[in-house]
């Protein structure tokens, strides 16, 4: 992977990479952000963006109604990346969700290194087979319970987390799509492209943090670049969702749903989307081909 027509280059020694990003996010992250997502091939061919969520906590699930009833007030469908576990132990509202035409997203069985059960327990450094439990195992649990077949995945904690082996995986099962990489460490421009036989969907960043994920848990929790100012973080989506939207371009983020609505940001997030064309990573299927 590189970068379109600038001087810093991807490397793979730590120093220089923290070097690299302080060097564009100080520098030029907006011209930055603009020419690396103007080089994407958008398969919707029109501005679009993927809202969707990850569920790790029980304290997402404690947010998962008030969510959904303010992305049916604000007429939005959005993926939610579950873990089978939290299926089984809460299925109606799972069902809720699925009822009212959002997206599942297998994020495996147990979510691996989740602090509350298995702190220790790293996705990448599992066996194949112990991966594949977690994959296998959660893809029944919706079967089963909510009687759906999921055909999209993301790997828990993305990025350091995953592991090429998933893609094998995902294909024995008949899957179409991954989401588990960082739009910026990866090819695509930010945009859906195929890798192994499955269409792996980056999380994009923001236009003054290009080479970030713009998630809730990166800008509101860990570093929270806006903590001196909080109207910083939606003065941030929006201006990144113009120029989506004047350049007819593909973006998608995710958040967690207990700090989003913690953090009052879900009712401008939805309000800012109402300007553009949302979709779910399923409708991938109708416009692109390998
Ligand atoms: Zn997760």
């Amino acid at each position: 992977m590189r970068y379109p027509n600038f001087i810093v280059q991807p490397t793979k020694n730590k120093i220089l990479q923290k070097l690299e990003r302080a060097c564009i996010h100080n520098c030029y992250p907006e011209l930055f952000f603009q020419q690396y997502l103007l080089k994407q091939n958008n398969p919707f061919k029109k501005a679009t963006y993927s809202l969707t969520f990850d569920f790790d906590f029980e304290s997402d699930i404690e947010a998962f109604d008030l969510l959904l009833d303010k992305l049916q007030q604000y007429h939005i469908k959005a993926g939610f990346a579950v873990i089978g576990k939290f299926v089984k132990k809460y299925p109606d509202i799972h069902k809720k969700a699925v009822e009212q035409g959002h997206e599942i997203i297998n994020h495996t069985y147990t979510h691996p290194n989740n602090p509350h059960w298995a702190a220790n327990r790293y996705f990448n450094k599992l066996s194949y087979q112990e991966q594949k439990d977690e994959i296998y195992k959660a893809h029944e649990v919706f079967y089963n319970i909510l009687g759906i077949e999921v055909v999209g995945f993301r790997t828990p904690h993305y990025g350091n987390l995953h592991t090429e082996s998933v893609y094998d995986i995902l294909k024995e099962l008949n899957y179409f799509y991954s989401s588990s990489t960082a739009a910026n460490e990866v090819e695509g421009f930010s945009a859906p492209f195929w890798h192994k036989g499955i269409l792996e969907i980056p999380t994009g960043c923001s236009m003054h943090y290009p080479l970030a994920i713009f998630d809730s848990w990166n800008m509101l929790r860990k570093k929270n670049p806006f903590i001196l100012d909080d109207k910083k973080f939606i003065q941030e989506f929006e201006i990144t969702l113009k120029f989506i939207q004047e350049n007819n371009l593909f973006l998608t983020h995710y958040f967690d749903p207990y700090d989003i609505i913690q953090n009052n940001k879900l009712d401008a997030i939805l309000h800012i989307l109402q300007d553009i064309d949302t979709k779910l990573y399923r409708d991938l299927k109708e416009v692109v081909s390998e």
